[in-house]
């Protein structure tokens, strides 16, 4: 390896190549320009020495989403997720790898590094930058009891690097894909030059609110904002986050039915979470105790840090944001009207009809049919 090459070299090619491989956007953030974010902006909480990070977007396949968005086969956009997230991974690795050839130390930010998907390492603040980041952004005490709180946000580090911008959903928005990406990044002690953050009128997020009317939970508040400012730049606000197990628990498919029972994510339940954040956890344990009983989702991924197996059942609110609102607007309405989810006895996911669902569950005996409703006189 060419170890006399100069950073800006390294860096544009590390970068060309990931656009070469399908990249979408591809940016670099230093130190400097995340300071303020949140505590899992400092890229020393996960390499001693790290100056700054490459992030990379990978868009998914637009006529896979549009089938699982649809309603209509679930399968396909699954399968690219995890091809998705796996040549992110082998491009991550690889750039890893090419760091390490010119003599800097280099890790690969994986998605999901919470404590409660396994990471070991301490994310409450260890040192002075990140207390006071603590102080600017305060974590919900929910967030610290879950283990949710990222050891580093590839979020926060797509929007300082420029990869994208927050859009209301809080998700990371590109100009050309929206928010139907996978993000990747590896953090290194080469102090690599930042690109610049994209300008407010790069931001096509016009609040329309889409993302929350997709929602099958109230996770996104219509009435708080959070705003994060990263080094001298203050980023678009996006709809305060509630509890992560309203989320969580549609992402895993422990239920499905939206609060007005009118549509649903994948999860062929059609059992309500409490209003109440006290509540939730009972619940969910419950959820849980329901899904160890129903036939396996077919496909689906282990998690590699917490060794579970994962099916994704939601992600609404990244697939319905398109730069081009005739295409959000297509996307909603094939979300909300293509149906609610069922589970046949091969544990495959179907969508129906809202009546014909109704009718579906009534032919089941109680004990079955209560792993997906509540049932009177069952205790559930
Ligand atoms: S769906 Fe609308 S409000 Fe939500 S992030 Fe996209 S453009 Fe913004
Ligand atoms: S993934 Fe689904 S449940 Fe979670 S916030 Fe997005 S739309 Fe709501």
């Amino acid at each position: 390896m060419n170890a006399e090459l100069d950073l800006q070299t390294i860096r544009d090619r590390l970068m060309e190549s990931a656009t070469n491989a399908g990249c979408n956007a591809v940016g670099v953030c230093n130190q400097e320009g995340l300071e303020g974010g949140p505590p899992s902006t400092d890229l020393t909480r996960q390499l001693e020495g790290a100056r700054s990070a490459i992030v990379v977007s990978y868009p998914v396949d637009e006529e896979k989403l549009e089938l699982y968005m649809g309603k209509i086969d679930h399968t396909p956009y699954q399968e690219d997720y995890i091809r998705t997230n796996n040549i992110i991974q082998g491009l991550m690795a690889e750039m890893t790898n090419q760091l390490r050839k010119f003599g800097y130390e280099a890790e690969v930010v994986f998605a999901g590094n919470t404590p409660a998907d396994g990471t070991r390492a301490d994310v409450m603040p260890q040192n002075e930058r990140q207390r006071k980041a603590a102080e600017l952004n305060p974590a919900k005490a929910s967030d610290i009891m879950l283990g949710s709180i990222p050891l580093i946000s590839q979020r926060m580090l797509a929007a300082a690097s420029g990869v994208g911008f927050f859009g209301m959903s809080g998700n990371i928005l590109t100009e050309s894909h929206g928010a139907a990406v996978s993000l990747g990044a590896v953090i290194t002690t080469a102090d690599l030059p930042p690109t610049p953050v994209l300008p407010p009128e790069a931001n096509y997020c016009d609040e329309c609110n889409w993302c929350g009317n997709v929602c099958p939970t109230s996770f996104m508040s219509r009435t708080d904002f959070t705003t994060v400012k990263m080094g001298e730049h203050g980023h678009h606000k996006y709809s305060t986050r509630g509890h992560h197990m309203r989320c969580a628990s549609h992402m895993a498919g422990l239920t499905g039915l939206s609060e007005n029972g009118k549509f649903g994510s994948w999860g062929p339940s059609r059992k309500q979470l409490p209003k109440d954040d006290d509540q939730l956890l009972p619940t969910i344990m419950g959820l849980a105790g329901d899904v160890m009983k129903r036939p396996q989702v077919p496909g689906g991924f282990y998690d590699a840090q917490k060794g579970t197996k994962m099916n994704i059942m939601c992600s609404a609110c990244n697939l319905v944001c398109h730069p081009e609102k005739k295409v959000r607007a297509k996307r909603m309405k094939m979300w909300m009207q293509g149906g609610v989810s069922i589970q046949r006895e091969d544990g495959t996911v179907e969508t129906m009809p809202l009546e014909d669902a109704r009718t579906y569950l009534d032919a089941m005996p109680p004990e079955k049919r209560a792993l997906y409703e509540d049932i009177e006189g069952t205790g559930d």
